[in-house]
């Protein structure tokens, strides 16, 4: 199907974008890679009267590390992520999610920002941002401020961006320790969106023991969900086999899985427990011997 007509505005400034949301308002949209937009538009469950292309806009392209900090702009595609081999051993997680997002095709043109802002509860950002502990930056006409990602996600396709604001950025903070991390996802065809997701990041202190410990799920809820009592269980214990046993365990508890085609309730949470083990499995064989060292 071909979408409804639009007019299109390409602006080359985050100001000119803004002025132009401001303006327009709810009868626009903006278009980031156009892979969540474009489907949806064509089958017309989306109709803006006009569409902002933000493709042009430098200042929400590529990542920098500020003082401990890497900002990722919003515009940053999915395979420059994976890809990007200085941010592996710092950022564990942002290669290891990326290559799990949809098709090569898709991830060519899908961004991080847009993704976020979608708020699809199967995306695989939303579990893997809140394993890392993101903050997402937006910018409206009153000027920038940082979300932490608990707090982006309100419902299914529903953020606590305004109407006027843009993510421009998220922000992830430089770990100081050892760290290691995981994404674990099971689709029903490669290139799908997932039955369950889990992306898990843990940071060591100088005595071997958990300083730092973020898991993040998808698909297992309205929204991206993180496993605080998993979490919380992790922190100040080493990765033995009967920690990763019984933080494991604790991880369904804080999924709220729906039955649906993809599988039942039963089954995603407890694909959550073999997942968040096998993870935490792999993650702790990376960092034997890393303590100390770094
Ligand atoms: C077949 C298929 C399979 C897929 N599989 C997966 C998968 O396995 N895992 C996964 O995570 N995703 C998957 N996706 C989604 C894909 O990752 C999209 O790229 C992503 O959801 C949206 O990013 P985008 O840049 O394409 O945004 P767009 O489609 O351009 O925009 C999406 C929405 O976000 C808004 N928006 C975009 N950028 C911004 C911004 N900077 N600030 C404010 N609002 C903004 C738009 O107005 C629009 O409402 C799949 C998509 C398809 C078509």
């Amino acid at each position: 199907m071909f979408p409804n007509a639009f007019e299109y505005e390409a602006p080359t400034s985050l100001d000119d974008a803004i002025r132009l949301i401001r303006e327009h308002g709810y009868d626009a949209k903006v278009l980031a890679g156009g892979q969540s937009l474009l489907p949806m538009m064509k089958l017309r469950i989306a109709a803006p009267a006009v569409l902002i292309d933000i493709n042009g806009i430098d200042e929400l392209k590529g990542w920098r590390e500020v003082d401990g900090t890497l900002r990722i702009g919003a515009m940053t595609r999915h395979a420059e992520l994976e890809h990007a081999r200085e941010l592996a051993d710092s950022f564990p997680l942002l290669s290891r999610t990326a290559r799990w997002i949809a098709d090569p095709l898709i991830r060519n043109r899908g961004t991080i920002g847009g993704s976020l802002a979608h708020a699809d509860p199967g995306a695989d950002w939303g579990a893997a941002m809140l394993a890392a502990g993101a903050r997402i930056e937006a910018r409206g006409p009153e000027g920038s401020r940082l979300i932490p990602v608990d707090e982006f996600f309100v419902d299914t396709f529903a953020t606590s961006l305004n109407e006027d604001e843009l993510v421009v950025a998220v922000h992830i903070d430089k770990p100081t320790g050892p760290v290691a991390a995981r994404y674990m996802k099971l689709e029903r065809k490669a290139g799908d969106f997932a039955i369950a997701a889990l992306g898990v990041q843990v940071e060591l202190d100088s005595n071997g023991r958990v300083a730092k410990a973020g898991i993040g799920m998808c698909a297992c809820g309205p929204i991206p969900l993180r496993a605080t009592k998993a979490e919380a269980a992790l922190i100040g214990q080493p990765l033995t086999d009967e920690t990763i046993k019984t933080v494991s365990r604790l991880v369904p508890e804080d999924a709220d899985p729906t039955d649906d085609l993809r599988g039942s309730a039963e089954y995603k949470r407890d694909l959550l427990r073999v997942f968040a083990s096998r993870a935490l499995h792999e993650i702790a064989e990376e960092l034997k011997g890393k303590v100390g060292g770094q």
